[in-house]
This record gives structure tokens, C-alpha cells and sequence, in this order.
């Protein structure tokens, strides 16, 4: 069954999901909805997506000369999912339209798990997902942890998590942040982040802290584990290899501004970075202590988990593990 996607929200995070879904091949994409008569309703349009739009804004993408095929609530009516991509918190007004129109929805990290009930992570809980109408795949940085604890968790258990989280300060595109020249500590400590991991693997004992610094291209995560059983580093570096979405990084990579160009290097669409980059050098385990860096490319790492998402809610692949191999092979991961 090919299942007919639609995303409201073509920003960042949604015009990358309807390129994921356009390359899978038991998904199309139905329509996409814009706010604006921009750059990427224009693209959306040259990719050959339908383009719809929010209710009484019909006339501004007439006079920007862009063929639309209706409202929003019109391209409900051609989805049986929807992936919800506007900024963080709006997402949650749009439930109500969701619930009228009767289709699965997935949100995204932006939005609080109790609006789903489900959240989201590939490799953590697929199978939780599967068949319900409503669920959120977790935020970049979550997705970033849950990735490795739910790899190291089931190798070797894990006992508690402790992270500092240096978080990118903008996306690059998003001027209306910048310019930026600041270290910002988040004061709230634990930060957020901890909890929200507990939403996919409610039972790891994690704490977090946060920093915001002046970047653009990626997080990076300082992540010290105690694992359950003894291992060495070798065999840390074993089980995570076994991870498909986590990439080792060295051979001269000492920054994230490397990553960025090995992705560019790589032919990656947008120069995406949809793994986990672990420098394999860092990571150390002492007396079933283990330590390493990662870093997150914000902009796309959820963007292999929201396909797998759609795939266990609309009940198109039962088993998590073939399902993540679908979504890699068809965006090239
Ligand atoms: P964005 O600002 O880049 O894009 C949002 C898009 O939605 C814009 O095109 C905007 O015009 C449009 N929009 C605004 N109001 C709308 C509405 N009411 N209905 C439909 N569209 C509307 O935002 P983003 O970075 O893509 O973030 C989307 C979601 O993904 C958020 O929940 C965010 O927290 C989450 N997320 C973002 C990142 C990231 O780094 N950018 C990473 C992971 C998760």
C-alpha cells in the first residue's frame, strides 16, 4: 500500500520530510501547506508537491503567481497521515483540525509528549507506535541520546546517563536569531532534555544540562554513561557500529564544521547528516564508566524517524528493524 503523506509546515524539518517520504517507495506525498508565498512554496511547486495553504491566504499566492490546489483542511482530505511541522507549540492548535478531518498525526520535538501520548525514536519504541493515530517524534537532541542509550541498553544495560548538551544557538537559515556572539547557560538544571528522553525509554535514569553556543551547524553532546555489566571500549565501539544511524567520525575530523563538509562531500541532499557522529577516539571506559562526544545535526536527524514513524502508525511494515533499513536505503543513509 503506498501511503499518502501530507506535511502542514514546509520549514526546516518539513520540506526535508517530504523529500524523505517523495524517495520511499511505498509513500507519496499528497500536499504540503505553506503560510507563504516564499522561496520554498515556489520550490515545493518545482518539485511537483501539491501546494496548499492556510485558510484566507489564497490571494497572496495568486498575486505571487503560484498555482495552489486548496486549503489546508482540502489536503487533509488527501492524506492518511499528516506530519505536523510548523514552529514549536503551534503544532498543538492544530489538533482540533486533525481530529475533524479524522487523520493519523505525527508532531514534532517542538510539542509537549502529552499531546501525542506517544513520542517517537526508531531504534527505542517502534513498535509503540504501531497502528495509533497520534504521535511525536522526539526533538533533535533527543533523538541524538536515545539513539546511543537505547543501543548501549540493550547490549550491556545501562545504570544512569549524565550529558552536557552544547547546543547550537540558530539553524542557518533562520537570521531572525542572529547574529549571535554569547555562551548562554540554560539555568534550569537538570534541563529538559532528560525528561524528554524518558518519554521513548522511560526507564534510564538521565540528567542533563545545556548550553547554548554561537553556531550554526550542529550540536554536541558530552555523554558519560554507567553501564550494567563490564565492557571495554572495544566492545562499546562494537555494539554502537551495529547502529546504522551512528557514524563514526576521525581521520582528521576535529570539528563540526568538518562533519558539515564530509557531508558535503558525500553528496548529502542539503549537506544532512542524518547519523549520530561519534568521534570513535573519544570514546573511553573506565570501571564500567563510559565517556564520548557526539554531534547532532540538528536540522535532519529526525528525519529518518519521522518515515519510520509513518510506517508503524499506518501499520505499512510491523517490524522496526526492516522499516529503518527501508528509510536508509531508499534516502541513501
Ligand atoms: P521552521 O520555522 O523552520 O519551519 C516552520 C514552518 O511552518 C515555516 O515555513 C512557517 O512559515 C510554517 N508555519 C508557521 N505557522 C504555521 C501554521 N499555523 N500552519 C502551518 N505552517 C505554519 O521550523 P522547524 O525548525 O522546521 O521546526 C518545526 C518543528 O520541528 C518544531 O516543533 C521544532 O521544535 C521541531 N524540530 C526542529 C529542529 C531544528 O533544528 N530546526 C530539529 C528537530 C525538531
Amino acid at each position: 500500500m503506498s501511503v499518502k503523506v501530507v506535511i502542514n509546515g514546509y520549514g526546516t524539518i518539513g520540506k526535508r520530510v517530504a523529500d524523505a517520504v517523495a524517495v520511499q517507495p511505498d509513500m507519496e506525498i499528497a500536499g504540503v501547506a505553506k503560510t507563504r508565498p516564499n522561496f520554498e512554496a515556489r520550490m515545493a511547486i518545482d518539485k511537483g508537491f501539491p501546494l496548499y495553504v492556510l485558510a484566507g491566504r489564497e490571494s497572496d499566492f495568486k498575486n505571487a503567481g503560484m498555482e495552489i490546489s486548496g486549503t489546508v483542511e482540502d489536503m487533509l482530505k488527501a492524506g492518511d497521515v499528516v506530519v505536523d511541522c510548523p514552529p514549536g507549540n503551534v503544532g498543538a492548535e492544530n489538533k482540533p483540525m486533525y481530529d475533524t478531518a479524522g487523520i493519523k498525526a505525527i508532531w514534532q520535538g517542538g510539542e509537549d509528549h502529552e499531546l501525542a501520548g506517544i513520542s517517537f525514536n526508531a531504534h527505542s519504541n517502534y513498535d509503540e507506535a504501531f497502528g495509533c493515530d497520534y504521535a511525536r517524534v522526539v526533538s533533535c537532541n533527543t533523538t541524538g541520546l536515545s539513539r546511543i542509550i537505547s543501543t548501549l541498553d540493550a547490549a550491556f544495560g545501562v545504570e544512569k546517563v549524565r550529558a552536557t548538551l552544547c547546543r547550537r544557538a540558530a539553524d542557518p537559515g533562520d537570521v531572525k536569531r542572529g547574529p549571535i556572539n554569547a555562551i548562554i547557560p540554560e539555568l534550569k538544571m537538570p534541563s529538559h532534555h532528560g525528561p524528554d528522553v524518558t518519554t521513548v525509554l522511560a526507564h534510564i535514569d538521565i540528567d542533563t544540562v545545556a548550553i547554548k553556543v554561537p553556531t550554526t551547524l550542529m550540536h554536541l553532546h558530552i555523554v558519560n554513561m554507567v553501564l550494567k555489566q563490564d565492557c571495554t571500549s572495544s566492545d562499546v565501539i562494537e555494539v554502537l557500529g551495529e547502529n546504522s544511524r551512528v557514524r563514526f567520525v576521525g581521520e582528521g575530523i576535529t570539528s563540526t564544521a568538518e562533519i558539515m563538509e564530509l557531508a558535503r562531500d558525500m553528496n548529502r541532499p542539503r549537506s544532512d547528516m542524518w547519523e549520530n557522529c561519534v568521534w570513535e577516539d573519544s570514546i573511553n571506559v573506565s570501571e564500567r564508566e563510559l565517556y564520548l562526544f557526539q554531534a547532532i545535526h540538528q536540522e535532519s536527524d529526525v528525519i529518518p524517524e519521522n518515515i519510520d514513524c509513518i510506517r508503524s502508525m499506518t501499520e505499512n511494515e510491523r517490524d522496526g528493524a526492516r522499516s529503518i533499513k527501508k528509510t536508509n536505503k531508499a534516502m541513501g543513509l
